[in-house]
């Protein structure tokens, strides 16, 4: 088999970074995936959120098609026709002034961490009390290069690989006391920039509190440091609003996008503030592949297609009835600890790390792809174009296996004598 042969190669081959459910897929349209024997699966994942328009798109096919038989690659050595474009159009819906193309959400992150180091700097010259000193969140994600990774928190990402970058602290999330302490700490090193997601992603789909968010704005506003809003997975639609910080009525100098902006071409950008932007000047930084032809043409035709189709009143009614859905089945589960999250963007936490991880696989084996993220939380970021009929084909298939897999438990429970390990 195809696959078979596929894994032992890899096994050989392939660094050990990733363990891979045994799936191989060939193709896909729409929501729906098909892998190599022809079986069809509902994505509710989008390959981590970046599917937004789901598979074999045209708009997106078509974009591909008409820019590879003009220009993949000319470098920012010189100007092409679609950067201009794309860059009006992000400006537009996020509120702030200019772009900086890259190519994945990481590098859009450590083009905004170095752009808050910069625009210290200018600060200072100015005569103002900012430092080098940034606060990120506990259970935070920014990426996995060495910059972004020093204001992730997972300490299981970050221990082999130190030191990292220094001059970061973490703020417990939602902790506003916590937050305003460290930011005025006279002992330490004044604070250039303050980095939030609206939605934690991978820490398990958590919205940030309104009065967090609005204080790190304040504060921030009170020094001339930089509020950096990571909108690599909650961005572009996602929530059900162009960025999640429009949901709270804040405007960050800083955002980031990256996964869903080409629809599955690599792709990230970097906007800010007029005011953020005069601290780079030409040579300070830059990318070979960034913004080019092809992913370009790409991301306006996503974002023209979502204006087009009113895809974000779309987000906010499928996903409103997939919170509404999975909150009626919290009422009937008790593992079900939490249901958070806004739009396209949902999470369930369960009451167990073993209980998520089977609940996951045995979606899998009913051909549903969900994922698991934080140890205990079920996380859903399907493409944009799902429809309510696949919201209730899940919420049945999770409603069946949450019973038989806490069913089980319970009898192994019952049975087990106590003390000894009832999972085998
Ligand atoms: C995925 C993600 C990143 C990193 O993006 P990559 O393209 O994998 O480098 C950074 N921040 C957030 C919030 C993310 O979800």
């Amino acid at each position: 088999m195809k696959l078979a042969s596929i894994q032992a190669a890899e096994q050989k081959l392939m660094l050990n970074t990733y363990q891979r459910t045994p799936v191989l897929f060939v193709d896909g349209s729409g929501v729906t995936l098909r892998d190599e024997q022809g079986d069809d699966y509902l994505d509710l994942l989008s390959g981590i959120g970046v599917s937004a328009l789901g598979y074999a798109h045209p708009a997106v096919e078509a974009a591909i098609a008409t820019q590879s038989k003009k220009l993949l690659h000319t470098s920012n050595l010189f100007y092409h026709e679609h950067t201009a474009e794309l860059a009006l159009r992000l400006t537009e819906i996020s509120g702030l002034d200019r772009v900086f193309f890259c190519n994945s959400g990481t590098e859009a992150w450590e083009a905004a961490l170095k752009l808050a180091r910069a625009h210290a700097g200018l600060l200072r010259a100015e005569g103002k009390r900012v430092g080098t000193r940034f606060l990120a969140v506990e259970q935070s994600f920014h990426g996995r290069t060495m910059g972004a990774l020093a204001t992730t928190h997972k300490e299981k990402y970050r221990a082999p690989f130190e030191p990292l970058m220094g001059g970061v602290e973490f703020v417990r999330f939602d902790d506003v006391a916590d937050l305003r302490a460290k930011f005025h700490d006279a002992q330490a090193e004044p604070v250039c920039g303050i980095c939030i997601e609206a939605v934690q992603g991978e820490g398990g789909v958590r919205p940030v509190s309104r009065e967090f968010f609005q204080v790190a704005r304040e504060l921030c506003n009170s020094t001339g440091a930089l509020l950096l809003a990571d909108e690599i997975q909650s961005g572009l639609g996602r929530t059900g609003e162009w960025f999640a910080y429009q949901h709270y009525g804040i405007l960050p100098d800083i955002t980031t996008l990256a996964k869903p902006i080409a629809n599955g071409l690599p792709m990230g950008a970097m906007l800010c503030t007029d005011e953020a932007a005069r601290a780079f000047a030409p040579g300070m930084h830059g990318t070979t592949f960034g913004g080019g032809p092809l992913v370009c043409a790409v991301a306006i035709a996503v974002i023209d297609t979502m204006k087009q189709t009113n895809l974000l009143a779309h987000v906010r009614d499928v996903g409103g009835y997939f919170k509404q859905q999975l909150e009626g089945l919290g009422l009937r589960h008790d593992c079900i600890t939490a249901v958070r999250g806004m739009g396209l963007m949902l999470g369930i936490e369960l009451d167990s790390e073993e209980l998520a991880k089977n609940a996951a696989s045995e979606m899998m084996k009913q051909h549903i792809i969900v994922n698991r993220t934080s140890e205990t939380v079920l996380r859903f970021l399907p493409p944009y174009i799902l429809e309510r009929a696949h919201v209730d084909r899940a919420i049945a298939a999770l409603d069946g296996i949450l019973t038989t897999l806490t069913l089980n438990s319970a009898t192994l429970a019952g049975r087990v004598p106590a003390g000894e390990d009832s999972h085998g």
